[in-house]
């Protein structure tokens, strides 16, 4: 048996198979007898004695003297290998390879082990360090795409398939843990045979033998879509980040504890930092110690509270002044291993412009405001002050004109009258515009008879018609509706301004009031149609503005302001209506205008008190207070023409004493409205408030020449009955005291 082992020797030494020579002992034992470098590599030192199941085998070998073939796991292997004993002279040869019908230089699994690593998808190597050989299990070829005959089987071989860049990488992974067994773990691209290049990854374990490394094995798998996963996420952050960085917002995350996570460019710019000063740190690590516990316990508030914030404030950071407009949300965002966390997402965008805008509009708003303000008063005052003499004039003029003077007198008291009523005329149509100009025309919705309303159109505008000799006409189809809801006072101011301008404008022929309904709408028609001057195409588009007339020559011979249409195209369009024009020069012209007014069943059903025949009242006591003596002579002359009895008073105190006086007893107060001392707003009030029960209840009608403000709400919510804009019109006075005298008479 000694003469075997150099015949061994010689024959299998440099094989690089794994030979093993098993010898028996007189006593039955066994004893590994010789190994070559192969199978030493494999499986080190091999205790039979701890493998029975080897033993069995071998004895098999012996007394059957055949050879065998078995698997057998080696312990501390990957894998299973498969045996072949042989007798051999009284011994048993054994050569063992790797379990796989793949070439001897590939590593091959077996069992469980191989199972896992296959599922895995993972290549082996195998790295004898001593012997500088370095064995790959199939999977490692198929992922780098060269097959076994391709490599030599060592270390180096290994390194030229590496990427070259990442050689440099690979052999630092490798040594350093080879020398400080730090985990080996390393990410690299391979040079591969169909693609330039694999991404792989490997891990790996070393074995150290006195100190040295022996052997590494380890892992390789292939990471390339993984790689290619985290490239395209990286492409599409930078991407995001680029078109963030490219909006003119800045938008900043911090996160549960504060920290600065993102921070794009207009952040930077707005807070004069770099995002790397920024980013990892909290407030109190970038900004002074006072604005940082600002600035981080509101956001602490905002993340406390989950819901979005908006504000403006200015910039803490800019040195000039900058206004900011915020935007603050909390967002919950997932954590690997933990509990979603409450981060806080916040954007904010300068907004200096815009504040700097809404200061000058602001600004300019208010100097508007002032301008219009002073204009109304001015208007309201100079109503006022020119209201109050006209009435006088208007007024005495035709006091005289009611007595028998001569026909010489009386033509030139009435071209006085006739001039004050023209300037009247003027101002309400001044005043009238200025109101529907500021928007504050307010309609009075009540149902009206159609019919009557032109009809008294007609009636009021026929003493013109008949002084130019022209005919005035109304003709209503039978088609449209009677009973309308609406304001019919402003309707009448309408139908009043386009019958007068028409009369005015025509001498021959006549004016004619058409009223339908036409089959394409709704709305009701009124065309006010003319057989006059008739106005030249191109004056035709500015006759609804203010201040416009055909001809700069037509007020001198016609007369007006030019507010009159404009005041109509005001007040059609309050009442939701369309207003225009057909004419042609010399050939008359039709002004139209459409309302839709809603229509009321039946008759129209509200009569008011001046819609009454009340037969006139008279030998009323009346109690005026008027601090104007000319008013003061005025309305005592029209009341005493009118059957009543006037006492006077010069202030409100003395209305006040006066109706306190036992020894009168007045069905009627008129109360001028601004006196001396006291007021006939204070003195109303006084009297509803203050005085006895008989006295409390006396109907107080307000006299006022200030037609501008909303006077009507005025007196009546200080407890005053009617009011009477000056000067007074004698058929309106009258129709006044019949309403509200009528209670001594019933
Ligand atoms: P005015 O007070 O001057 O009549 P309007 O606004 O009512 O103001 O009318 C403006 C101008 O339109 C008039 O000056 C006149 O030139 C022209 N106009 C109005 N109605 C007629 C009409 N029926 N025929 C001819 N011209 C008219």
């Amino acid at each position: 048996m000694k003469d075997i082992k150099p015949k061994v020797e010689q024959l299998y030494e440099s094989l690089p198979v794994a030979c093993v020579l098993f010898g028996r002992d007189d006593d039955g034992g066994w004893s590994l007898l010789w190994q070559n470098a192969s199978a030493i590599s494999v499986w080190q030192d091999f205790e039979i004695d701890d493998h029975p199941m080897f033993k069995l085998e071998l004895m098999e070998v012996i007394t059957k003297n055949s050879s065998s073939s078995f698997d057998y796991q080696l312990p501390n292997l990957l894998n299973s290998y498969q045996f072949i004993a042989i007798p051999f002279d009284g011994c048993v040869l054994v050569q063992f390879f790797p379990k796989q019908e793949s070439t001897s230089n590939d590593l091959s699994c077996s069992g469980l082990y191989q199972k896992v690593v296959e599922s895995a998808s993972l290549g082996v190597f195998d790295w004898d360090i001593e012997e500088d050989q370095f064995i790959l299990t199939p999977r490692v070829y198929e992922i780098i795409g060269v097959s076994s005959a391709q490599l030599e089987h060592c270390y180096q071989s290994f390194l030229d398939m590496v990427y070259p860049e990442d050689v440099g990488l690979l052999k630092e992974a490798i040594e350093g843990h080879l020398a400080t067994d730090w985990p080996l773990s390393v990410e690299f691209r391979m040079i591969t045979g169909e693609h330039y290049s694999q991404w792989v990854q490997i891990q790996g374990q070393a074995e150290w033998s006195n100190d040295l490394p022996v052997r590494l094995t380890g892992s390789i798998r292939d990471i390339s879509e993984r790689k290619h996963t985290e490239l395209e996420l990286k492409q599409r952050e930078a991407l995001i980040e680029q078109m963030i960085d490219a909006l003119p917002i800045s938008i900043y995350v911090k996160d549960a504890q504060g920290c600065y996570r993102f921070f794009n460019a207009e952040a930077e710019n707005q807070t004069n930092k770099l995002r790397t000063e920024v980013i990892g740190r909290t407030d109190y690590e970038v900004y002074p110690m006072p604005v940082s516990m600002k600035k981080a316990e509101l956001d602490k508030s905002i993340q406390l509270s989950e819901k979005l914030s908006i504000f403006e404030a200015e910039s803490e950071d800019k040195d000039q002044e900058a206004w900011l407009l915020f935007g603050k949300i909390p967002i919950q965002v997932m954590q690997s291993n933990r509990p979603y966390e409450i981060w806080l997402l916040s954007f904010s965008l300068d907004i200096s412009d815009r504040k700097a805008m809404e200061e000058e509009l602001k600004e300019a708003r208010a100097i508007a405001e002032d301008a219009a303000k002073a204009k109304a008063d001015f208007l309201s005052v100079m109503s006022h002050e020119i209201r109050t003499p006209l009435n006088s004039v208007i007024g005495n003029a035709g006091l005289l004109l009611s007595d028998s003077i001569d026909p010489e007198m009386a033509e030139h008291v009435e071209m006085i009258k006739r001039s004050g009523e023209h300037l009247l005329y003027l101002i309400n149509d001044i005043l009238d515009f200025n109101k529907l100009e500021a928007g504050k025309v307010e309609l009075d919705l009540q149902p009206f008879d159609l019919k009557k309303q032109v009809d008294t159109v007609i009636d009021m505008s026929s003493t013109n018609a008949k002084l130019r000799n022209i005919y005035l006409k109304s003709d209503i189809y039978p088609d449209a509706k009677q009973n309308l809801l609406g304001d019919e006072g402003r309707l009448r101011q309408v139908l009043l301004n386009l019958v007068g301008n028409a009369v005015k404008f025509t001498s021959e022929g006549g004016v004619t009031v058409k009223v339908y309904q036409p089959r394409y709408s709704d709305a009701v028609r009124f065309e006010v149609i003319d057989t006059g001057i008739g106005i030249a195409a191109e004056n035709i588009p500015k006759l609804f503005s203010e201040f416009a007339q055909a001809e700069s020559s037509t007020s001198k011979k016609y007369g007006g302001t030019g507010l009159g249409l404009a005041i109509s195209k005001k007040l059609v369009e309050a009442m939701n209506g369309k207003i225009g024009i057909e004419s042609k020069e010399g050939e008359g012209s039709t002004f139209w205008f459409e309302i839709p007014f809603q229509t009321v069943e039946g008759e129209s059903t509200v009569s008011k008190p001046q819609d009454k025949v009340l037969e006139d009242l008279t030998g009323l006591s009346i109690l005026v207070a008027e601090d104007n003596l000319p008013n003061q002579f005025l309305i005592k002359s029209i009341l005493g023409k009118l059957g009543h009895e006037v006492t006077l008073a010069n202030d409100g105190l003395e209305a006040w004493n006066a109706i306190n006086d036992q020894d009168k007893q007045f069905d009627l107060v008129l109360m001028d409205m601004q006196m001396p001392n006291m007021d006939g707003l204070e003195a109303t009030q006084k009297i509803r408030n203050e005085a006895s029960e008989t006295v409390s209840s006396i109907p107080v009608i307000a006299l006022t020449a200030n037609a501008y403000d909303d006077v009507y709400d005025t007196v009546i919510g200080v407890g005053m009955n009617d009011c009477l804009i000056k000067p007074v019109n004698i058929d309106q006075l009258k129709q006044t005291l019949n309403t509200w005298g009528a209670s001594k008479h019933s």
